[in-house]
């Protein structure tokens, strides 16, 4: 059926791709948009320095305001630092400021330099009264430390990528690291979906990354693809994410098809986390 189905316990989802300008930001906006008007509890963490994300999602990111690079060095909870979307009260964002810039570096002689966000996390879902049924956390360009600490809170990756040449480009060396920090730093990691977006139907070319990304990662390609849309590229500048901003559009369309598919994922997701338990 077209229906989301709340999920078992909550997921948590890292949106992540070194590459930047593939829509991981947008990507991750929109999804928890989409999720949220679809009724689901949602908490967005946003793990760039940018603060792209907490832009188009309406939250204050000035210098004074209380932000995730409070949270990683321990100076505030996330509760603390918590706003609701204005667009849906059942969304939440943890902003970020360009402060967040200078962590990577004060955090890197911390012991448990790559769990301050888990830990962060897990204080606050334990003391919080909110049940959330998804946490998105929107990664930064890279694969430093603040990649490094999202993938430790987060049982799945989700990675977009742009249908453009060298789509595939970087995509290695995205997956060694995935590999890596499920060996050594968090067995539950799993990715669970791939997302082309600024696809462009009229393109030989998008078809061809479709088609090549397909036939290495069948299952975790989504069938949705995003469309290119200049309501997409604007609703930030509303501080709104497309779903708010054009609710009709082919691009709030495409992100609740996308994120449908992901909800629906959901069993095949717990059964590998039972797995992985019981090997355990
Ligand atoms: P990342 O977070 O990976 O750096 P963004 O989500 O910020 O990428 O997207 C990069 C740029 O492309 C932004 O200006 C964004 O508005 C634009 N963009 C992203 N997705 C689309 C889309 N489907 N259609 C049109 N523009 C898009
Ligand atoms: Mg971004």
């Amino acid at each position: 059926s077209q229906t989301f189905e709340r999920p078992q316990s909550t997921r948590f989802l890292a949106v992540a791709n070194q590459k930047g300008g593939v829509g991981k930001t947008t990507s991750s906006v929109n999804l928890a948009a989409a999720l949220a008007e679809a009724g689901m509890n949602v908490l967005v963490l946003d793990m760039d320095p940018q603060g792209n994300a907490s832009t188009a999602l309406g939250a204050q990111h000035d210098s004074q305001t209380l932000s995730l690079y409070d949270v990683i060095e321990g100076r505030a909870s996330i509760a603390e630092a918590l706003q609701v979307c204005p667009d849906f009260e059942n969304l939440d964002v943890v902003p970020s400021t360009i402060d967040l810039s200078g962590a990577e570096l004060e955090i890197s002689s911390l012991e448990n330099r790559v769990y301050l966000l888990r830990d962060q996390l897990r204080a606050y879902l334990e003391s919080s009264e909110k049940k959330y049924d998804y946490v998105i956390i929107d990664c930064p360009p890279s694969l430093g430390l603040l990649v490094l600490n999202s993938l430790c809170a987060v049982h799945e990756v989700v990675i977009p990528i742009q249908a453009e040449y060298y789509a595939l480009e970087g995509l290695g060396q995205l997956l060694r690291t995935i590999q890596l920090v499920q060996k050594s730093m968090n067995r539950e990691l799993v990715i669970s979906a791939i997302l082309i977006t600024m696809y462009d139907k009229r393109t030989l070319l998008s078809h061809e990354v479709y088609e090549e990304v397909g036939q290495h990662y069948a299952s975790l390609l989504l069938e949705t693809t995003i469309p290119r849309a200049v309501r997409i590229a604007e609703a930030p500048s509303f501080a709104q994410s497309v779903i708010a901003y054009d609710p009709r559009g082919m691009g709030a369309i495409a992100y609740r098809e996308a994120a449908l598919e992901i909800n629906k994922k959901s069993t095949h997701i717990f059964t590998l986390l039972d797995r992985l338990k019981k090997e355990q």
